[in-house]
């Protein structure tokens, strides 16, 4: 795929002399290809440009504030432990207010469908050994809204020291943000107990209950991170495998059967509908908050949110797929 590296120049300027804790490289890659027409012929400053302001994309579905100049999210803010919040400075360079790109228009709810289930909890789990990073942006299904959002990273448990220096640096050094990974990563154990505390203080499960989420399902991009990816860490990590990660919802087989179009990825299904993706793509946060775009604009135009995969709870490793056509 052909990619093009996006970063806004004034957000640079502070990068050298900075000696912040919480520096961070802002930059996006987003393929040539779903960029509007009228955008490749400019260089790739006036791009950026472009996309800061953000006023390329004629069928956002979200509204944002005018003037709107797009700026990396604070990574110690998104897990609740900025400390900053008082420094005028860090606050102008770093994006304080999560959804501000799932802001949406009214205009937008009138084909919204009435949902069997209340909220929808995008999910995008980053990291092919162990999982790095657990991002989670919770959608109300009835007024699309943007209700609240977990973020932790993850340091993994059966890793040498020297090889987590490396993997973090080799998928996170990048993005300018492996010192905040370091600075904040928990076991994968405790990053669970801490999202149990948050599932429950929104009333979607209940520790003594167990059980399946509460009138609300898990949304990934493809079936890996539910069905491979968590019981995977799971066993590394030593823990049972939790019982609100039974079922949940693959927006790609939602939005093919929806649609009548395949797309493999967010990035296809983003381009397909026209949308800009904002943010560093593999960055588990912004990727999630792109995916929960990519939903809030299926539920404008109409779709019904149902859960397209759930697990033998007899035999969990069994996993039965409940749309008949599916991406494989
Ligand atoms: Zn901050």
């Amino acid at each position: 795929m052909s990619l093009a590296r996006v970063s806004s120049p004034s957000l640079f300027s502070h990068l050298s002399s900075s000696s912040s804790s919480h520096l961070l490289l802002p930059h996006a890659l987003i393929p040539i290809s779903s960029l509007p027409p009228r955008l490749f012929n400019r260089s790739l400053l006036s791009i950026s440009a472009s996309f800061s302001s953000q006023t390329c994309d004629p069928s956002m579905e979200t509204e944002v504030p005018n003037p709107y100049k797009w700026k990396p999210m604070c990574l110690y803010y998104t897990q609740g432990k900025c400390t900053k919040m008082d420094d005028a400075m860090h606050l102008e360079k770093f994006n304080h207010d999560i959804p501000v790109d799932l802001r949406i228009n009214s205009s937008s709810l009138d084909k919204l469908r009435p949902q069997n289930l209340d909220y929808l909890l995008v999910l995008d789990l980053e990291g092919k050994v162990e999982i790095l990073e657990f991002p989670v942006v919770m959608i109300d299904s009835k007024s699309m809204e943007f209700v609240d959002s977990f973020h932790r990273f993850v340091r993994p448990s059966k890793m040498s020291e020297q090889r987590i220096m490396e993997y973090i640096e080799g998928k996170y050094g990048k993005f300018g943000v492996d010192r905040v990974w370091h600075d904040t990563a928990l076991p994968f154990k405790d990053v669970l107990q801490e999202f149990e505390e948050w599932i429950t203080t929104h009333h979607l499960w209940n520790k003594e209950q167990e059980g399946s989420l509460n009138r609300a399902a898990f949304v990934t991009c493809g079936n890996w991170d539910v069905k491979t990816k968590i019981p995977e860490q799971c066993r590394v990590s030593k823990i049972k495998l939790p019982s609100y990660f039974k079922e949940w919802i693959n927006l790609k087989d939602i939005y093919l059967n929806f649609y009548n179009r395949r797309a493999t990825g967010m990035m296809t299904m983003m381009r397909q509908l026209q949308m800009l993706p904002r943010g560093s793509h593999h960055l588990g946060i912004d990727d999630c908050k792109n995916i929960a775009r990519v939903l809030q604009r299926m539920l404008a135009d109409g779709v019904l949110m149902q859960i397209t995969a759930r697990r033998n709870s007899s035999t969990p490793g069994d996993v039965k797929f409940l749309f008949k056509n599916r991406i494989r």
